[in-house]
């Protein structure tokens, strides 16, 4: 099948959308959110140092951090140098320490030092946008939310799901293709074949699952074997 975006009826493009979900959640039935947490507040503070850096890095420093600092409170009055060394690896530390006291400080003053559920309050938090609020509420709360960080966006205009550049018009546009119920799975596969296969340099499509339903299929390796070799993380060929 061969994909033209610009000739689809917006019919057309719900039901090839729903085919490249569905065939995502085949080929990541597993993917789920990759930051370590248990609460919330936990959620949160991985989400804020998850910021240019890899989820990897983030996890190897929230054990002794969260082990360490157990409320908002906590958060609040820390000492800065001390929060700085134990988040030193996650890269702008400082200005990362400085958003994880005025966030605990803002929880303490507004919310009773519990973080909300809700889009509208979780905004209002300092260093807290759109993005973090929807992971916050799609894994810690249960409450469906599209997660556009820079791989969903490349992807969703791969697939020629939307043109948009702008995350809120993004999260929009998909939201109207897919069903809210699965918001949050859809954040988790499509970011998954953004790391695993559809690089942003060398997108692997000779090895990719959903080549047929997308417009973009060639703008990577076709090569079925070259491909295979592109793949990451759990599909690497090296991955035991
Ligand atoms: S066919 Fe290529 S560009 Fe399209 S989703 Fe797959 S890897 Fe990405």
């Amino acid at each position: 099948m061969s994909v033209n975006p610009r000739v689809e009826t917006p019919v057309a493009l719900t039901r090839r959308a729903r085919k490249i979900y569905r065939a995502l959640l085949e080929r990541y039935p597993y993917a789920h959110c990759e930051l370590d947490f248990t609460t919330p507040l936990e959620l949160l503070v991985a989400t804020v140092l998850s910021a240019q850096t890899t989820d990897v890095r983030v996890n190897l420093v929230t054990p002794t951090l969260f082990a360490k600092y157990r409320s908002a409170a906590d958060y609040a009055g820390a000492d800065r140098g001390e929060l700085e060394t134990m988040i030193q690896s996650t890269g702008f530390y400082r200005a990362k320490t400085d958003a994880l006291i005025k966030l605990g400080q803002a929880l303490v003053e507004r919310f009773d030092g519990e973080v909300p559920g809700k889009l509208e309050s979780l905004v209002t938090l300092p260093g807290v946008g759109r993005k973090t609020a929807n992971v916050v509420l799609g894994n810690a709360f249960g409450v469906p939310g599209i997660t556009v960080d820079t791989h969903f966006a490349r992807l969703s205009r791969r697939f020629g799901w939307t043109a948009e550049e702008d995350p809120v018009k993004i999260e929009h546009a998909v939201g109207a293709l897919i069903p809210r119920k699965d918001w949050t799975m859809l954040s988790h596969v499509v970011i998954f074949h953004g790391r695993r296969t559809c690089h942003a340099r060398k997108p692997a499509c000779g090895a990719c699952p959903i080549a047929r339903w997308c417009p973009s299929y060639g703008e990577g390796e076709t090569d079925p074997a070259k491909a295979a070799k592109l793949l990451k993380y759990e599909l690497a060929p090296d991955a035991s």
